[in-house]
Protein backbone atom coordinates (compact mmCIF):
# COMPACT_ATOMS: atom_id res chain seq x y z
CA UNK A 1 0.00 0.00 0.00
CA UNK A 2 2.49 2.79 1.23
CA UNK A 3 4.48 1.35 -2.12
CA UNK A 4 1.76 2.05 -4.16
CA UNK A 5 1.22 5.51 -2.92
CA UNK A 6 5.22 6.18 -3.10
CA UNK A 7 5.14 5.20 -6.97
CA UNK A 8 1.50 7.46 -7.47
CA UNK A 9 3.25 10.36 -5.81
CA UNK A 10 6.45 10.21 -8.12
CA UNK A 11 4.23 10.54 -11.25
CA UNK A 12 4.16 13.73 -13.08
CA UNK A 13 0.33 13.99 -13.96
CA UNK A 14 -1.06 16.47 -16.56
CA UNK A 15 -2.85 18.40 -13.40
CA UNK A 16 0.40 18.77 -11.42
CA UNK A 17 2.11 20.23 -15.14
CA UNK A 18 -0.35 22.35 -15.05
CA UNK A 19 -0.46 23.68 -11.21
CA UNK A 20 3.50 24.51 -11.84
CA UNK A 21 3.00 26.48 -15.49
CA UNK A 22 0.78 28.45 -12.96
CA UNK A 23 3.39 28.57 -10.19
CA UNK A 24 5.61 29.59 -13.25
CA UNK A 25 3.45 32.67 -13.79
CA UNK A 26 3.43 33.82 -10.93
CA UNK A 27 7.02 34.06 -10.43
CA UNK A 28 7.11 35.76 -13.39
CA UNK A 29 4.82 38.16 -11.87
CA UNK A 30 6.83 38.90 -9.15
CA UNK A 31 9.30 40.09 -10.90
CA UNK A 32 11.67 36.78 -11.68
CA UNK A 33 12.87 37.05 -15.51
CA UNK A 34 16.02 34.79 -15.85
CA UNK A 35 14.04 32.32 -18.40
CA UNK A 36 16.33 29.46 -17.29
CA UNK A 37 15.73 29.52 -13.91
CA UNK A 38 11.84 29.44 -14.51
CA UNK A 39 12.44 26.69 -17.02
CA UNK A 40 14.20 24.87 -14.57
CA UNK A 41 11.19 25.64 -11.93
CA UNK A 42 9.15 24.79 -14.86
CA UNK A 43 10.60 21.28 -14.43
CA UNK A 44 11.55 20.29 -11.44
CA UNK A 45 8.59 18.36 -9.93
CA UNK A 46 8.12 19.84 -6.28
CA UNK A 47 4.91 17.56 -5.31
CA UNK A 48 7.11 14.58 -5.20
CA UNK A 49 9.36 16.41 -2.15
CA UNK A 50 5.93 16.66 -0.16
CA UNK A 51 4.40 14.24 2.02
CA UNK A 52 0.69 13.13 1.56
CA UNK A 53 -1.12 15.36 3.48
CA UNK A 54 1.12 18.73 2.24
CA UNK A 55 0.50 17.44 -1.54
CA UNK A 56 -2.04 19.66 -2.32
CA UNK A 57 0.13 22.88 -1.24
CA UNK A 58 2.93 21.71 -3.53
CA UNK A 59 2.48 24.38 -5.87
CA UNK A 60 1.87 27.20 -3.77
CA UNK A 61 4.33 29.59 -3.58
CA UNK A 62 5.09 29.29 0.06
CA UNK A 63 7.44 27.57 2.35
CA UNK A 64 6.82 24.08 3.74
CA UNK A 65 7.67 21.99 6.61
CA UNK A 66 9.99 18.82 5.81
CA UNK A 67 10.73 17.21 8.82
CA UNK A 68 12.99 18.12 11.93
CA UNK A 69 11.57 21.23 12.20
CA UNK A 70 13.05 22.55 8.33
CA UNK A 71 11.32 23.66 5.71
CA UNK A 72 11.30 24.03 2.19
CA UNK A 73 12.33 26.99 0.50
CA UNK A 74 9.13 29.12 -0.71
CA UNK A 75 9.75 29.01 -5.02
CA UNK A 76 10.44 32.62 -5.11
CA UNK A 77 12.88 32.30 -3.23
CA UNK A 78 14.51 29.84 -4.23
CA UNK A 79 14.10 31.33 -7.99
CA UNK A 80 15.31 34.56 -6.67
CA UNK A 81 18.48 33.16 -5.15
CA UNK A 82 19.22 31.35 -7.88
CA UNK A 83 18.42 34.05 -10.30
CA UNK A 84 21.04 36.12 -8.71
CA UNK A 85 23.87 33.18 -8.83
CA UNK A 86 23.91 33.55 -12.75
CA UNK A 87 24.40 29.67 -12.94
CA UNK A 88 26.09 29.22 -16.08
CA UNK A 89 26.51 25.78 -17.66
CA UNK A 90 29.56 23.49 -15.57
CA UNK A 91 29.73 25.75 -12.80
CA UNK A 92 30.78 24.51 -9.72
CA UNK A 93 28.33 25.66 -7.07
CA UNK A 94 28.42 24.83 -2.81
CA UNK A 95 25.08 24.79 -1.23
CA UNK A 96 24.51 25.29 2.48
CA UNK A 97 21.72 23.37 3.72
CA UNK A 98 20.64 20.81 1.07
CA UNK A 99 17.02 20.18 3.47
CA UNK A 100 14.66 18.62 0.97
CA UNK A 101 17.05 18.66 -2.06
CA UNK A 102 14.54 20.84 -3.55
CA UNK A 103 17.03 23.73 -4.48
CA UNK A 104 19.50 21.17 -5.17
CA UNK A 105 17.52 20.15 -8.02
CA UNK A 106 17.05 23.59 -9.12
CA UNK A 107 21.11 24.13 -9.92
CA UNK A 108 21.57 20.80 -11.40
CA UNK A 109 18.72 21.82 -13.97
CA UNK A 110 20.61 24.80 -15.01
CA UNK A 111 23.56 22.59 -15.61
CA UNK A 112 25.63 23.14 -12.52
CA UNK A 113 28.16 20.53 -10.70
CA UNK A 114 26.47 21.00 -7.31
CA UNK A 115 28.50 19.97 -3.69
CA UNK A 116 25.28 20.10 -0.73
CA UNK A 117 26.01 20.57 2.68
CA UNK A 118 23.39 19.42 5.16
CA UNK A 119 23.63 19.68 9.03
CA UNK A 120 21.20 17.37 10.41
CA UNK A 121 22.11 14.12 10.22
CA UNK A 122 17.95 12.66 9.34
CA UNK A 123 17.41 15.42 6.46
CA UNK A 124 21.07 14.47 5.24
CA UNK A 125 20.16 10.74 5.01
CA UNK A 126 16.78 11.04 3.98
CA UNK A 127 17.67 12.93 1.24
CA UNK A 128 20.75 11.34 -0.49
CA UNK A 129 18.94 8.81 -0.78
CA UNK A 130 15.58 10.06 -2.28
CA UNK A 131 17.08 12.92 -4.50
CA UNK A 132 18.76 10.39 -7.19
CA UNK A 133 16.21 8.55 -7.64
CA UNK A 134 14.55 11.61 -9.23
CA UNK A 135 17.49 11.64 -11.24
CA UNK A 136 19.27 14.62 -9.63
CA UNK A 137 23.17 13.71 -8.18
CA UNK A 138 24.59 16.58 -6.60
CA UNK A 139 27.80 15.97 -3.82
CA UNK A 140 26.14 15.04 -0.62
CA UNK A 141 28.18 16.10 2.17
CA UNK A 142 27.41 15.49 5.75
CA UNK A 143 28.55 18.94 8.16
CA UNK A 144 28.83 22.30 9.19
CA UNK A 145 28.64 24.72 6.09
CA UNK A 146 29.00 27.46 7.82
CA UNK A 147 32.93 26.71 7.38
CA UNK A 148 31.99 25.79 3.80
CA UNK A 149 33.79 23.01 2.15
CA UNK A 150 37.10 23.89 2.21
CA UNK A 151 38.70 20.40 0.68
CA UNK A 152 36.52 21.49 -2.54
CA UNK A 153 37.15 25.23 -2.73
CA UNK A 154 37.34 27.28 -5.03
CA UNK A 155 33.40 27.06 -6.06
CA UNK A 156 31.99 30.04 -8.97
CA UNK A 157 29.25 30.25 -6.61
CA UNK A 158 27.87 29.44 -3.19
CA UNK A 159 24.36 29.77 -2.02
CA UNK A 160 23.37 29.42 1.68
CA UNK A 161 20.11 28.35 2.47
CA UNK A 162 19.49 29.17 5.87
CA UNK A 163 19.57 32.48 7.27
CA UNK A 164 23.06 33.83 9.11
CA UNK A 165 23.93 36.09 11.82
CA UNK A 166 26.88 37.19 9.74
CA UNK A 167 28.73 36.61 6.40
CA UNK A 168 31.10 33.86 7.37
CA UNK A 169 34.49 34.41 5.76
CA UNK A 170 35.21 30.90 5.13
CA UNK A 171 32.64 31.67 2.25
CA UNK A 172 33.55 34.32 0.95
CA UNK A 173 37.50 32.73 0.86
CA UNK A 174 36.33 30.22 -0.71
CA UNK A 175 35.00 32.01 -3.64
CA UNK A 176 36.69 32.15 -7.17
CA UNK A 177 37.56 35.15 -9.07
CA UNK A 178 34.17 36.59 -10.39
CA UNK A 179 32.46 34.26 -8.03
CA UNK A 180 28.91 34.79 -6.64
CA UNK A 181 27.74 34.06 -2.91
CA UNK A 182 24.27 34.54 -2.32
CA UNK A 183 23.07 34.71 1.51
CA UNK A 184 20.48 35.69 3.72
CA UNK A 185 21.73 37.73 6.99
CA UNK A 186 19.90 38.94 9.59
CA UNK A 187 18.59 37.53 13.18
CA UNK A 188 17.07 34.47 13.55
CA UNK A 189 13.62 35.39 11.91
CA UNK A 190 14.06 37.67 9.48
CA UNK A 191 16.96 38.17 7.27
CA UNK A 192 18.17 41.01 4.52
CA UNK A 193 19.33 38.99 1.15
CA UNK A 194 22.99 39.87 0.50
CA UNK A 195 25.01 39.49 -2.42
CA UNK A 196 28.74 39.39 -2.75
CA UNK A 197 30.96 39.38 -6.20
CA UNK A 198 34.44 38.52 -6.15
CA UNK A 199 36.57 40.56 -8.28
CA UNK A 200 40.34 40.67 -8.21
CA UNK A 201 40.00 39.85 -4.38
CA UNK A 202 37.54 42.79 -3.70
CA UNK A 203 34.12 42.33 -2.03
CA UNK A 204 31.19 43.81 -4.38
CA UNK A 205 28.49 43.86 -1.95
CA UNK A 206 24.57 44.28 -3.17
CA UNK A 207 21.41 43.93 -0.73
CA UNK A 208 18.07 43.30 -1.30
CA UNK A 209 14.52 43.19 0.65
CA UNK A 210 13.87 40.76 3.23
CA UNK A 211 13.23 36.99 3.70
CA UNK A 212 12.19 34.67 6.35
CA UNK A 213 14.68 31.46 6.74
CA UNK A 214 15.54 28.97 9.46
CA UNK A 215 18.46 29.67 10.88
CA UNK A 216 21.96 28.69 10.00
CA UNK A 217 23.55 26.45 12.75
CA UNK A 218 27.37 25.73 13.44
CA UNK A 219 30.39 27.18 14.51
CA UNK A 220 29.53 30.84 12.07
CA UNK A 221 26.13 30.24 12.64
CA UNK A 222 23.77 30.83 15.45
CA UNK A 223 23.99 28.36 18.56
CA UNK A 224 21.94 25.35 18.51
N1 LIG B 1 17.66 24.33 0.35
C1 LIG B 1 16.62 23.62 1.08
C2 LIG B 1 15.98 24.45 2.17
C3 LIG B 1 16.79 24.33 3.35
S1 LIG B 1 16.15 24.85 4.90
C4 LIG B 1 15.55 23.11 0.15
O1 LIG B 1 15.59 23.41 -1.05
O2 LIG B 1 14.67 22.39 0.60
C5 LIG B 1 17.73 25.10 5.67
C6 LIG B 1 18.56 23.85 5.89
O3 LIG B 1 19.84 24.27 6.38
C7 LIG B 1 18.00 22.90 6.94
O4 LIG B 1 17.87 21.63 6.38
C8 LIG B 1 19.05 22.92 8.05
O5 LIG B 1 19.19 21.67 8.70
C9 LIG B 1 20.30 23.29 7.28
N2 LIG B 1 21.40 23.87 8.06
C10 LIG B 1 21.34 24.72 9.11
N3 LIG B 1 22.57 25.05 9.53
C11 LIG B 1 23.45 24.40 8.72
C12 LIG B 1 24.87 24.34 8.64
N4 LIG B 1 25.66 25.00 9.48
N5 LIG B 1 25.42 23.57 7.66
C13 LIG B 1 24.64 22.88 6.79
N6 LIG B 1 23.28 22.90 6.82
C14 LIG B 1 22.70 23.65 7.77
Amino acid sequence: MGRFITLYMRQDSYKQRGLRNKLVKKLRLKGIKDEAVLSAVNKVPRHVFFDDALLPHAYEDKAFPIGEGQTISQPYTVAFQTEKLEIKKGDKVLEIGTGSGYQAAILLELGATVYTVEFNRNLFEKTKSFLPQLGYNPFFVYGDGSKGLAAKAPFDKIIVTAGAPVIPSALTDQLSDHGILIIPVGNRDTQKMVKITKKNTKLIKEEFDQFAFVPLLGEDGWEM
